[in-house]
């Protein structure tokens, strides 16, 4: 679930590339052996960390299913800070590192715990499902939390007849066009999957013969509308890999595509070009760094981890989706 390295590297990034650094590559495997550490990297990270430096690789659910597999002591998040901070509320003896704090997200940074008190205040007694892409204090104020992946399942699985959801006004929109169950929504987004318009998905597949498109739910609907396939990350892969493609357009964050291309390697992937700014504050270099000076560490307090990680635990006992 969480691995796609069942290619070399030398697949995906030139030889040249790989020999310049090699040093630093040797230097920060050094270190994750000193400091009993591993690096956990999401989908999204440049392929020199995805595939050189990461120990494990996944989606936002498959890092945090990590903190609760792995023997190591050190976790260094190569993702955004509010990754690194669901990996300490599930395992808060962990040290969990993040090599840039201000690796944020439009999502997360999005809302607040006091804009989620007063949204329950507004709707009593109806309960807060929250993305995972939100800080602690979030998720310290909601009943559940949901990944792209299990958003529907999780909104379900409470069996009630309406929920507030937060932030992702959009995947808030794809879950209500799903479900019978009223979705009150938080009108956050993502500054990456926003940017995509139905118009140019459109025009692209009239220039390109009616390619197949699959789609992020963090996209606005009438990219969606577009999409034969919309899921996570983690579908998205499984997608490709179930249908095996000639060609694939795939609408998500960038370096995706290149990562998801080394496990598919008869499928050409065509994608408009997205990246995240706050995800590609993340390089080798502050790896080695954090690695080198334990830096920057997650604290959380402790009642607010207790009460997200009630939220968390329960998004795991509804597991995978997709
Ligand atoms: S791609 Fe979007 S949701 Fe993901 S970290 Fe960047 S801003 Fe946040």
């Amino acid at each position: 679930m969480t691995t796609i390295h069942t290619t070399r590297a030398i697949d995906v990034l030139p030889e040249e590339e790989i020999a310049a650094i090699q040093p630093l590559i040797d230097e920060i495997n050094r270190l994750k052996v000193e400091r009993n550490a591993v690096v956990a990297a999401h989908n999204y990270m440049t392929p020199d960390i995805f595939h050189l430096a990461a120990d494990i690789t996944g989606d936002s659910l498959a890092l945090a299913n990590l903190a609760l597999e792995t023997d190591a002591d050190v976790i260094v998040l190569a993702g955004v800070v509010f990754m690194a901070e669901t990996a300490k509320i599930i395992n808060p003896k962990k040290m969990v590192l993040i090599p840039d704090l201000e690796a944020g997200c439009s999502l997360a940074d999005g809302i607040t715990g006091s804009d989620v008190r007063r949204m329950k205040e507004q709707y009593p007694g109806v309960p807060v499902v929250s993305y995972v892409n939100t800080s602690a204090e979030v998720k310290a104020e909601s009943e559940i939390t949901c990944t792209s992946g299990n958003a529907l399942a999780v909104v379900e699985s409470l069996g009630v007849e309406r929920v507030i959801f937060t932030p992702d006004q959009y995947l808030g929109k794809w879950v209500a066009g799903k479900t019978e169950v009223e979705m009150i929504l938080w009108e956050g987004s993502c500054m990456v999957h926003e940017r995509f318009t139905g118009e140019e998905i459109s025009d692209y597949k009239k220039d390109m013969g009616d390619i197949p498109v699959i789609a992020h739910p963090e996209c606005p609907p009438d990219v969606l509308a577009e999409a034969v396939y919309v899921g996570s990350t983690h579908g998205m892969i499984n997608w490709v890999s179930k249908h095996q493609p000639r060609k694939v357009m795939m609408i998500t964050e960038c370096s995706m595509a290149d990562n998801v291309a080394s496990a598919a390697p008869d499928t050409e992937f065509v994608r408009p070009c997205n990246l995240c700014p706050h995800m590609k504050r993340i390089t080798l270099d502050n790896i080695r760094q954090s690695l080198e000076t334990l830096t920057h560490q997650i604290e959380i307090p402790q009642d607010v981890v207790e009460r997200a990680r009630r939220a968390v635990n329960r998004m795991l006992e509804v597991g995978r989706q997709d």
